[in-house]
């Protein structure tokens, strides 16, 4: 395969639009996309049709405003090209408008009171610095994409586009203060990227359609144990075997045609754990690749009889998926603001960003943490293989040094002796890729990028973006106002840094995150430890993050409430589906199996002891079956009361809590009985596939 023929194909690209539109039309539309201003009907009547022609030249019958509510996933309606004529027939067309503003029933998705019901109207608007795309199903049909923003009619966002391209373009602001105030003149534009790297689990298909537990609820909810779990420690970067090979060449294809730079593949941690990630780019159009990127996985899994499984602990005892986000600020001039530079001046600049994102970490650590909680991460989090629920920052021993040393107001002295004082020396190299000596930390420097590593596997990446647009814009500004006021701006850079460090230090650690100690030192440090999502969401309210995202117009307080009604609802949604997943699986599945078994054992010791014979083993294993199947008889009418006690509670804040505390307590406590059940009774009688078929048998 020809990959630079292959890639990008399905895209309207800057290469398709200049061979498919007039000059002046390009060039406009061109203006419009760099410099985010509205695009003019005329230029959007011609765009429109130039982009039918190109659509319908390669199968193309509809289109659809692609957007991302607040559903975690994608939503499309399809409309086709057609127009009735005069005689009968049809034409195809596109107009701009229809190009430019879509307007969908939004009714049933969620809107966290923003939208009253009578105004059920929803609005897409085409958001052109994402390029139109074609997606093909496998029944060969081809719709263009158009990548939009959703809201409601009185322009409240209801999707994860709209405040995401709202925190590019505050955090861009912000960071050209900075760098006007440092004497940069040039740069106009500063771009938020981010590469999402990918982890998933893929499972044979016959084996997950006998998993009512993995088709609804996106998790195993009862199995035993494996004999093997990972401790041999033999699927990371092992040899990929060929169903896979097989699958992840279709995938790299499928998603070069998307125009997604998918660059690596390899074997994760846990058995049938895979990952893939693309090359970085701009923040609002790596999230809409990554949206794709989930997709096609699931996608092309089904093609070759397997399931793609995006959960974050779809197995318990073995790892579960992540989605590192690596996240950086570039200039239009092509330069990386987190990369040390070669001057002196390009030293200060990078160490004043650092200091952004020390300050806006430590100062808004739950806001983080929150935009990385689900339920779940909430079975990921904290244990020993993700980072802990805490949030820290990973610098590396030599830029920490750096910083604590201008910050006690010495010159610098690296461990490659090279000294620095802001501004003037240049500086010690810092070696990049440093990550890999600590990826215990949640949150780490990796010589030019930041990578935060809490992401849940299934979601939108948009919220963790949205978060650190916002919070780093905040600290930039507090940055940019004090420079902008400096009489000595080198003067002021080091005390700045010196600022940083004394108020915010104590959210840089270096050392191993899994750690008892490190729980006690960052309770002794005043971190925030918080471990669970619905602990999470209840930082939604507070002043301090309303009103942040509120001055760098973000999110209205109007659209942050919103979320935090959306967020808590979802979290009670997922765990009383859970509920009733575990409910009808003992009820339907367990207990009739287990029932069976027992009137199995009765038979035979009766038959044995009417000859004498001892019936020992048998009398045991009925009594222990026995035991268990009480048990979990009267843990299932425990949880299914609780279930109802859960969802008669009103405030949705306290329904949540329930469902975490009773809930939950209750599925995991009637998972012990039924695991352990499962290791009792004979395999040809138990009614699902066990860890060994799911994880080993791909
Ligand atoms: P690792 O597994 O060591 O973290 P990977 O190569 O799997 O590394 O993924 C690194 C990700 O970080 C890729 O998506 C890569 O494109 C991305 N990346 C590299 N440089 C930057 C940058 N400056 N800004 C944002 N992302 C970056
Ligand atoms: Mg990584």
């Amino acid at each position: 395969m020809d990959v630079t023929k292959v890639f990008g194909t399905n895209v309207f690209n800057d290469e398709v639009m200049r061979k498919w539109l007039p000059k002046d039309t390009y060039k406009a539309l061109r203006q419009t996309i760099d410099n985010e201003l509205h695009l003019p009907p005329e230029v959007a009547d011609v765009v429109a049709n130039a982009m039918k022609d190109w659509a319908i030249e390669k199968g193309a019958t509809h289109y659809t405003h692609w957007f991302q509510p607040l559903t975690g996933s994608t939503a499309e309606k399809h409309d086709s090209f057609i127009s009735p004529t005069a005689q009968g027939g049809v034409v195809m067309e596109f107009s701009g408008k229809q190009l430019v503003k879509g307007e969908p029933d939004a009714s049933s998705f969620p809107s966290g009171g923003l939208r009253a019901t009578f105004e059920a109207r929803g609005y897409t608007a085409w958001d052109c610095t994402s390029p139109a795309f074609l997606k093909e199903d496998a029944a060969g049909d081809v719709t263009l994409c158009i990548p939009t923003a959703f809201c409601s009619y009185t322009s409240e966002a209801l999707d994860k586009k709209t405040p995401l391209l709202r925190s590019m373009a505050a955090v861009s602001q912000q960071s050209l203060r900075v760098l006007r105030a440092l004497g940069n003149k040039t740069v106009s534009k500063v771009n938020a990227n981010i590469g999402a790297e990918q982890e998933y689990f893929l499972v044979d298909k016959k084996f997950f359609e006998q998993r009512l537990d993995l088709i609804v609820a996106g998790r195993t909810i009862f199995g035993a144990p494996a004999p093997k779990g990972q401790e041999m420690e033999d699927h990371y970067f092992g040899q990929i075997k060929d169903r896979v090979a097989d699958f992840m060449k279709d995938l790299d294809k499928e998603l070069w045609k998307l125009g997604i730079a998918a660059t690596t593949k390899h074997n994760e941690v846990a058995p049938s754990q895979f990952e893939m990630a693309p090359i970085f780019t701009t923040a609002n159009i790596a999230a809409d690749h990554n949206q794709l990127v989930m997709e096609t996985l699931q996608k092309i899994a089904l093609r070759r009889d397997l399931v793609c499984l995006l959960h974050e602990k779809p197995y318990a005892g073995v790892n579960g998926s992540g989605k590192h986000t690596n996240w950086s600020l570039s200039t239009d001039e092509g330069a990386n603001l987190l990369e040390p530079g070669s001057t002196p001046h390009a030293n200060a600049q990078f160490l004043l960003f650092i200091c952004a994102l020390i300050a806006s970490v430590d100062r808004h650590a739950d806001i983080l943490r929150r935009s990385a909680a689900n339920s779940g991460n909430d079975h990921r989090l904290g244990g020993n293989e993700a980072p802990p629920a805490i949030i820290s920052i990973f610098m590396g021993e030599e830029l920490t040094e750096i910083l604590e040393t201008i910050a006690k107001g010495k010159k610098a002295k690296s461990k490659v002796s090279t000294t620095l004082k802001v501004g003037i020396d240049t500086m010690p190299h810092l070696p990049k890729d440093n990550a890999d000596r600590n990826r215990t930390s949640p949150f780490a420097f990796t010589g030019n990028k930041f990578e935060f590593r809490m992401v849940p596997s299934s979601a939108s990446i948009s919220r963790p973006c949205i978060v650190l647009n916002a919070i780093v814009a905040e600290a930039l500004d507090e940055i940019a106002t004090r420079l902008e006021k400096a009489k000595n701006v080198n003067k002021e850079t080091a005390s700045i840094i010196k600022d940083t460090m004394r108020e915010h230090g104590r959210i840089i650690f270096n050392g191993n995150n899994y750690s008892d100690e490190w729980e006690k030192e960052a309770e002794k440090r005043g971190l925030p430890n918080i471990d669970s999502t619905v602990e999470a969401l209840k930082t939604f309210p507070e002043k301090k993050s309303v009103s942040m995202f509120q001055k760098y117009k973000i999110l209205t307080k109007e659209e942050v409430r919103a979320r935090y009604e959306i967020y808590l609802g979802q979290y009670s949604k997922q765990i009383n589906i859970e509920a009733n997943t575990a409910l009808d699986m003992v009820r339907s599945l367990y207990i009739p199996a287990i029932v069976h078994y027992t009137s199995e054992l009765a038979e035979v010791i009766q038959r044995l002891e009417t000859i004498n014979a001892s019936a020992e083993v048998q009398r045991d294993l009925l009594l222990k079956v026995s035991t268990h199947l009480e048990s979990a008889y009267s843990n299932t009418r425990k949880l299914g009361s609780e279930r109802e006690n859960a969802l008669n509670v009103s405030d949705s804040l306290k329904r949540a809590e329930a469902f975490r505390d009773k809930v939950l307590v209750a599925i995991t406590e009637l998972r012990v009985d039924i695991d352990a059940l499962e290791n009792l009774i004979p395999r040809k009688l138990w009614p699902v596939p066990t860890y060994a078929d799911l994880l080993f048998k791909l």
